[in-house]
């Protein structure tokens, strides 16, 4: 086919052109179009396809719907906020009253000590201010080489043009020209700090604006750190005038048993990027928690002051705003967080008991309520969460044959040993096939 073939319907190999309109363009879309499976409907941990499958939603969709889905509580609240005020922008001299109180109440459960909060629409976003108000801070402070942003293998930021430099996974990264889309950025490994001192010293610290790390690194395939890398991290921050980014999109907001991965390991960040689990989804919002060396200067009363000249339309969205502040509270009126604890342990027994049973099952790895299962060659991890689905069961393929598993909070003992059991049950049938 010549390069400027357009093909039409009819053609041979065409048959796809007459798909849906949406595109889903995250993935290959030609192995995809037709096996869509459209959720119309959801239900606590259960979500539902439109041609009435029930399924166990074991990944929490994109480990966002903390609280579960369709909750009636948070549906009112985005109803009375939007019939009172849908949203009002933020920009100027302008502000509204809840993202002002969210960014209260952010303030007061941040692991960073008075910090400010940055709010915007998701993940992405957050990271772009995060990785921009770094760059933006050196050169305010007069160290304009410091630029380069540090990221490790196998980790995830999302898509936007930071996110697609800094990515740790190649597919993620190729056919932008990345290393032009934002140009000065560098891969450290993902568990050797001796190797990022030496990346850091060959770089030169006066040219390392930040490293961004994923505490626990989600889609690169459920990898807790390694005992004392984010310390040796830190540490190498902290000698080096390094910012320390912190990237708890899935981490923050309990996914770990506490309410930030920066409490459990005991990190102090320069900043936070959280997203997904501040509404469990309900609605489109993310941020950035920054500490006040970063902070303070643009504060100052003075007509010197610097801008950091970041914003968008929906910064600030009163009705997202509303229903991250009710979410909050059921977090904690539920006791949602101390209840993840709980089914961590569990899941640690779960997974050891499959580790044990299964030769196919080469490793595991749980921090809270976040599970990795690693599979040997043999068997395809695609494939067993395909057939999990005809089991009624929603669990997700990662990079290095992992099976992802990040169920809702609220589940019960039962429900999660019944999902590995299930795991259990696809993993044995297609080692017998
Ligand atoms: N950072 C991490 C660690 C993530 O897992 C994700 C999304 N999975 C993002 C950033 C991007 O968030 P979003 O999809 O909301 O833009």
């Amino acid at each position: 086919m010549s390069l400027n073939h357009i093909p039409s319907p009819g053609d041979p190999g065409s048959r796809l052109l007459d798909g849906p309109a949406l595109w889903p363009a995250q993935a290959h879309t030609p192995t995809v179009l037709g096996r869509q499976l459209v959720i119309d409907r959801g239900e606590g941990s259960y979500i539902f396809t439109d041609d009435g499958r029930r399924l166990f939603d074991g990944t929490a969709g994109l480990w966002h719907a903390n609280i579960g889905h369709s909750n009636p509580e948070l549906a009112e609240v985005a109803f009375d906020q939007m019939r009172r005020l849908e949203t009002y922008h933020i920009f100027a001299r302008f502000t509204n009253d809840k993202a002002l109180a969210l960014g209260e109440r952010l303030a007061e459960i941040s692991p960073i000590d008075r910090s400010k909060v940055i709010l915007n629409s998701g993940g992405s976003d957050a990271i772009e201010v995060a990785c921009k108000l770094a760059r933006r801070h050196w050169q305010r402070e007069g160290r304009a080489s410091k630029k380069v942003i540090l990221s490790r293998e196998f980790a995830y930021h999302g898509l936007h043009a930071y996110g697609t430099s800094i990515a740790g996974l190649d597919f993620n990264r190729e056919g932008y020209g990345t290393d032009s889309l934002v140009p000065e950025t560098a891969r450290v490994s993902f568990n050797d700090p001796e190797q990022v001192a030496a990346v850091v010293a060959e770089i030169g610290p006066e040219n390392i604006a930040a490293i961004v790390t994923e505490p626990v690194q989600g889609t690169g395939g459920v990898n807790p750190p390694v005992p004392g890398y984010l310390e040796a991290i830190q540490k190498i921050c902290r000698e080096n005038d390094i910012l320390l980014l912190l990237d708890e999109v899935i981490t923050g907001f309990g996914r770990l048993g506490t309410m930030f991965a920066a409490e459990r390991y005991g990190i102090e960040p320069d900043m936070v990027i959280f997203a997904k689990g501040i509404t469990s989804g309900y609605a489109p919002l993310g941020g950035v928690l920054v500490s006040p060396q970063v902070w303070e200067p643009f504060y100052i009363d003075s007509p010197d002051t610097p801008v950091f000249r970041h914003g968008a339309t929906y910064a600030g969205h009163a009705t997202a705003a509303a229903v991250a502040l009710r979410h909050l509270e059921i977090l904690e009126r539920d006791q949602l967080i101390p209840r993840v604890k709980e089914l961590e342990t569990l899941l640690r027994t779960e997974f050891d008991k499959l580790a044990r049973q299964n030769v196919a099952v080469t490793d595991v790895r749980v921090a809270g309520l976040l599970g990795g299962i690693t599979l040997a060659g043999h068997l395809k991890a695609e494939q067993v969460c395909d057939d999990l689905i005809e089991l009624g069961y929603v669990a997700r393929p990662l990079r290095g044959n992992t099976i992802q598993v990040s169920p809702p909070f609220i589940i019960s003992d039962q429900e999660l040993t019944l999902f590995v059991t299930a795991i259990d049950q696809a993993i044995t049938e297609r080692e017998n096939r």
